[in-house]
C-alpha cells in the first residue's frame, strides 16, 4: 500500500463561491499511479468546506439560499466580537458543512455518480486562495 499526498492551489470569491475541484482531484489520481484505494480531500482553513454536488445552475444558487437561511450572513455572532472580522456566519457553515470528503477510487477512476462533483465552497466574506490537499491511499 502506498500513501500519495499532493495539493494544489484554488482561488475563490467568497460569499459562498462553490468551486468543482472534480478534474483537479481527478489529475492527482493519474499522476500518482495508484488504481484502486481512496481518496481523501481535505481544504485547511476553518471558513471553507468540501462536499459532493450536482454542479448545475439550480443548485449552485439552491445551496448558498439554504445555507444563508440556516445560518444568515445578516446576524451577529460572538466569534464577530473576538476577531472584528465580521464572518462569524462563515465559521459557523463552515463547520456544519465539515472540511474534508472521502472518495474511493478503482481502475484509476474516482467512483463518483454521473452527476456528483466534488466542490470546494467558501463561505468566508472576502476573496481567498484556498489550498487543497489531496492523499490518497491505495495501490
Ligand atoms: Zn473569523
Amino acid at each position: 500500500m502506498e500513501i500519495v499526498t499532493k495539493e494544489f492551489t484554488i482561488p475563490t470569491r467568497g460569499f459562498n463561491d462553490v468551486v468543482d475541484i472534480t478534474a483537479a482531484v481527478s489529475d492527482v489520481l493519474h499522476l500518482s499511479g495508484l488504481s484502486e484505494g481512496s481518496a481523501l480531500v481535505f481544504v485547511p482553513g476553518a471558513t471553507a468546506g468540501i462536499t459532493t454536488i450536482e454542479y448545475e445552475p439550480g443548485l449552485l444558487k439552491d445551496y448558498p439560499e439554504f445555507m444563508e437561511k440556516i445560518i444568515p450572513s445578516n446576524k451577529t455572532y460572538h466569534h464577530d466580537d473576538t476577531w472584528g472580522d465580521g464572518n462569524g456566519f462563515s465559521h459557523v457553515r463552515a463547520a456544519l458543512q465539515g472540511a474534508s470528503f472521502t472518495v474511493p477510487f478503482k481502475d484509476g477512476r474516482l467512483l463518483l455518480g454521473t452527476w456528483q462533483q466534488i466542490i470546494l465552497i467558501d463561505f468566508d466574506n472576502r476573496s481567498r486562495n484556498r489550498r487543497i490537499i489531496v492523499q490518497l491511499t491505495g495501490n
